[in-house]
């Protein structure tokens, strides 16, 4: 499929922007994904033309016409990255050609065309620049940029449309925990899989997370936060929780994360974990992980941490994993977080890099 970019960004500024009390009182008390900024990228793509007019315009809504396939197919993916204030006024993206290069891995698997980087990471800047009085400055606040992409082919036959929009929008995300780092409890569904051998599973299609939303509100109807899903074959290999990565933490300071099976989202957050645990001396290994090591693991010690990472709320412990007959208490997750645990260490330097608190050996950072 065609990745060429006929135009450079333009930038058409919003004559009615939030009024500086609105965005104050936003930034004030930022919730996750709820409000959103003054702007948006859009760029559309068709076989034969490829991208074209790519901008960034007011926030607004869309119109589409209702036989685009997205709405009867589900031909869609997205992203999730954060840019982040530092402490000397500086905005910085993190690792965005990391997503970049996974939406183009999720295009693949979605018969999507692919962004090219300067597009993605082009949209982003200009997305940012133009929203840049949103970026908040307290805390371990962030914005929130979604990049996503959907089929706009009016046809009811079922293949891959020939046309498509590739939009960013923002969020500004407060601290994912406001009353500081909490343990998360986990249902572990017997009933669903999210995603299945051969399937989507390791592209971030919307139409995962749909088949997540069942199995994510009887954990919740459990009085648990996310949900533990298991492999689809076997129902027996630890893949991920609602939408983060699981690592564990061994009593013999080594860390395992489940391998990627093609049904696991290969996040960046445990991607970027991986490179910091190794630095910080931990053996860290990828296999996979049987849900009977994970309860026999916590029960006689063998596992002393279990958490959870994403873009969204970093780096988070489990304190507890529930299934229908039973439950096992993680220890280290319900202590106070505060403690030196490796799971807060890596939190720390994580974040530290993130914020520009820590020096970014990585190169991670990408200065907007
Ligand atoms: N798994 C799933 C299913 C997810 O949706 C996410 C969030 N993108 C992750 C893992 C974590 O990925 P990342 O660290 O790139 O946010």
């Amino acid at each position: 499929m065609t990745a060429t970019v006929t135009h450079p960004i333009s930038t058409t500024s919003n004559p009615a922007p939030a009024t500086d009390e609105r965005r104050a009182q936003v930034l004030g008390e930022p919730r996750f994904g709820t409000h959103f900024t003054d702007h948006m990228f859009m760029a559309e793509w068709s076989v034969g033309d490829g991208w074209q007019d790519p901008r960034v315009v007011p926030y607004g809504p869309l119109s589409i016409d209702p036989a685009s396939s997205v709405l009867h197919y589900a031909q869609e993916i997205f992203e999730g990255l954060k840019a982040y204030a530092h402490p000397d006024g500086s905005i910085h993206a993190f690792r965005p050609y990391a997503n970049a290069a996974r939406m183009r891995r999720s295009a693949a698997r979605l018969a999507l065309p692919a962004v090219p980087d300067e597009l993605f990471v082009g949209a982003v800047d200009a997305l940012v620049r133009a929203d840049a009085g949103w970026v908040p400055t307290d805390g371990e606040a962030s914005l929130y940029l979604r990049p996503f992409m959907f089929a706009t082919e009016a046809f009811f036959g079922v293949r891959a449309a020939r046309r498509a929009t590739f939009a960013v929008i923002a969020s500004p995300a407060g601290p994912y925990f406001p009353g500081g780092v909490a343990p998360v409890e986990v249902w572990l569904s017997s009933e669903y899989a999210r995603a299945g051998s051969g399937g989507t599973g390791a592209a971030k299609s919307g139409s995962n997370y749909a088949a997540s939303l069942l199995p994510q509100a009887q954990a919740a109807a459990h009085g648990c936060d996310q949900v533990v899903f298991l492999d689809d074959v076997e129902r027996r290999w630890v893949e991920e929780i609602g939408a983060m990565n699981l690592y564990f933490v061994f009593a013999d300071g080594s860390i395992v994360t489940p391998e990627l099976s093609g049904s696991i989202l290969d996040g960046i957050t445990r991607d970027s974990l991986k490179t910091i645990a190794t630095a910080m001396g931990h053996e860290v290994v990828e296999r996979r992980v049987d849900i009977d090591e994970w309860r026999d693991g916590v029960r006689d010690g063998r596992i002393a941490e279990v958490f959870a990472c994403g873009t969204a709320a970093v780096v988070t412990p489990v304190g507890r994993l529930k299934w229908a007959d039973g439950d096992v208490v993680h220890d280290a997750g319900v202590a106070d977080c505060g403690r030196a645990t490796v799971t807060r260490a890596l939190r720390d330097e994580l974040v530290g890099i993130q914020y520009g608190h820590a020096a970014d050996p990585y190169g991670w950072m990408h200065q907007i």
